[in-house]
């Protein structure tokens, strides 16, 4: 058995060797994913993060007495039949989080420019909430609350809407005075790029430190045009998003591309995938990935239906292994750490500040669930506890479920209950793909090491 990728160290110590025990029957985990390569057989365990690779001799015995493999016993592949995984997962991450160092400072902010927008999507979530720019005197503020509760550190900014870029003056504005601060920073967006011209980009690079911006796609011109249905008259808006996205990626600004999918434009983002295919083969800086809307989610209906959905899914898999055919997605589930936060509302040194400088925990709080005010360093303990509060698995599949350890069950996230019974496959075909990519990396620096030895030695001699 050969390691292709170690478990931490932290999270090996943590957890330790597991002892064989003669009088058991032992079992898989289930949250390895096993898949075929050419020289054996790749398993990665998601809670240790541990990947081995299994010789073609040792597969054999693996398919015919897995338990003669003691290493696998030793490295929790495989457990006691009777063994409560979702139990095991849950104790090592408490742990874990128990030993994390405190974060220092707040050091991660989703700036939310305004909550209006240049777009009228139909299925936006925030349709029907109050329409309001931050001011300046409010982004004075945002910029000197930064600026004390960072505590020196580098700052991660999200800037977000609405459509951010709909009040850019202010990211200018928030900009400037961290330069001015000597806060180092670096940012993202989420933008439907209408905006976001040759001279912004510019701006963006230089000024904003963008390194990624997040553009949704639905649908070829046609549809994207009905769909988007800007404000602006007389502009081909899907062209105009293309233009810019070509920009973006000209100035090495990483471009990812979603793409709500739903009944009605499903045929329709296959052709938009060939498009963007042909437009932007050639850029290494973009990414695009498909998102099934639910039907609770997005003032939506009609895709969480038992019989459409599964349909879905499987044209969702067509279009995207063409995207991986093309260099244009990829899934990144594996990260060599245990993930003890699900995103910021349980985690500390994150915040979202509102345009009228309410500080809450999550963008879809935007009228309601405060837990500060850029005005002051105070915090409301009781709302902060309340966005970390956990529930329980909200699905029964969820126990046998490969991607449990990446799952975190916020029971304010308002997308706590969303997951169907096709997903527990999707993660493990999702995951094998992945292995089998993370396996040519290793294979790849094994023989780039070899062949450098290999001139060291020559040059030695
Ligand atoms: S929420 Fe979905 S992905 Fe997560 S454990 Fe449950 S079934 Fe698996
Ligand atoms: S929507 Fe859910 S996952 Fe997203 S920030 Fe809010 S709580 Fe977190």
């Amino acid at each position: 058995m050969r390691t292709i990728l170690e478990s931490p160290k932290a999270l090996a110590k943590l957890l330790g060797k597991q002892n064989y025990r003669a009088d058991v029957t032992y079992r898989l985990m289930t949250f390895v994913v096993q898949t075929p390569v050419d020289d054996g057989l790749l398993l990665f365990n998601n809670m240790t993060k541990q990947m081995v690779l299994l010789t073609k001799e040792e597969q054999q015995v693996f398919e015919q007495q897995p338990s003669d493999l003691a290493d696998l016993i030793s490295n929790w592949f495989l457990v006691p039949l009777d063994h409560d995984d979702c139990k095991l997962s849950d104790q090592f991450r408490n742990v874990a989080r128990m030993i994390e160092q405190p974060k220092q400072g707040i050091t991660s902010y989703t700036i939310m420019t305004t909550s209006d927008c240049n777009a009228r999507c139909f299925y936006c979530y925030e349709l029907g909430q109050s329409r309001r720019p931050m001011t300046e005197e409010t982004a004075n503020k945002a910029a000197d609350f930064i600026i004390r509760r960072c505590e020196g550190n580098p700052v991660s900014i999200s800037w977000f809407g609405g459509e951010p870029l709909y009040n850019k003056e202010v990211i200018d504005l928030i900009c400037n005075r961290l330069c001015d601060a000597n806060i180092e920073y670096k940012s993202s967006m989420i933008s439907n790029g209408f905006l976001m011209d040759a001279d912004t980009v510019k701006q963006a690079r230089d000024l904003w430190k963008l390194e990624n911006i997040q553009i949704t796609i639905d649908g070829t011109e046609k549809i994207y045009n009905r769909v988007k249905a800007y404000i602006y008259k007389g502009v081909n808006a899907y062209q105009r998003v293309l233009d810019n996205i070509s920009h973006l990626l000209e100035a090495g600004i990483f471009v990812n591309i979603r793409m709500n999918m739903d009944t009605h434009n499903a045929d329709d983002l296959e052709r938009l995938a060939q498009e963007l295919h042909e437009r932007f083969a050639e850029s290494k800086y973009l990414n695009a990935y498909l998102h099934l809307l639910f039907k609770d989610e997005l003032h939506h209906k009609g895709v969480d239906d038992d019989l459409k959905r599964p349909v879905l899914l499987k044209k969702m898999k067509q279009i995207q292994d063409k995207l991986q055919d093309w260099g244009m997605f990829r899934t990144n589930y594996y990260q060599p750490f245990l993930r003890t936060n699900n995103c910021m509302s349980d985690n500390d040194s994150t915040v979202v500040i509102q345009p009228d400088g309410y500080i809450t925990k999550c963008e879809h709080y935007t009228d309601s669930q405060h837990v500060g005010h850029v005005d002051s360093d105070e915090f409301d303990a009781k709302m902060i506890a309340y966005f970390k509060e956990q529930g329980e698995p909200p699905l029964e599949y969820c126990r046998h479920c490969a991607k449990y350890p990446l799952c975190i069950f916020l029971t304010s996230c308002p997308h706590y209950k969303e997951c169907y019974p096709e997903m527990p496959a999707i993660f493990v075909d999702e995951m094998q793909q992945e292995m089998k990519l993370l396996y040519d990396n290793y294979l790849k620096k094994e023989k780039e090491t070899a062949s450098s030895s290999e001139s060291e030695g020559r040059r030695e001699v």
